[in-house]
């Protein structure tokens, strides 16, 4: 699949669970998806089916779902946007909630230059923790 012609928001979160699960046991299987994405069983058939058709996983009878390596491009790029999102939240000390639902919603937005520009930012905060503590107590005083 061209760049141009970015993967949709939900297409990201499926391949961002199914890459998640893999790392994590070598497989994924669809009740695992459903439950951590809080879907339906049926919904996530019917995305399997259609990540399947579009070359993002192939679905193998007793493996479960295994990511393509178009697929796993599109995890990867996604996953790097959530641990930089992530951490550049984190040196503000947000609470771990907010950061993760945030999160989740503003990775499919960032294009590829905007991310250069936030880990420029987010690398430079962390080399500058004089200049992080006064960013922390004025957004304490609001
Ligand atoms: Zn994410």
């Amino acid at each position: 699949m061209s760049e141009a012609i970015p993967a949709s928001s939900a297409v990201e979160d499926y391949l961002e669970q199914l890459h998640q699960l893999i790392e994590e046991k070598g497989y994924a299987r669809a009740v695992e998806v459903a439950e951590r994405l809080g879907v339906a069983q049926a919904s996530v058939s019917n995305m399997l089916q259609k990540l399947d058709q579009d070359g993002y996983v192939v679905r193998e009878k007793y493996r479960g779902v295994v990511l393509t390596d178009e697929g796993r491009a599109v995890a990867r790029r996604i996953v790097a946007r959530h641990e930089l999102l992530t951490r550049l939240l984190r040196a503000f000390e947000l609470d771990e909630e907010i950061i993760y639902h945030d999160v989740e919603g503003m990775e499919h937005h960032i294009s590829r230059p905007t991310l250069g520009v936030l880990t420029a930012i987010c690398e430079e905060l962390e080399a500058d923790p004089a200049l992080l503590r006064k960013l922390r107590r004025r957004i304490r005083r609001g």
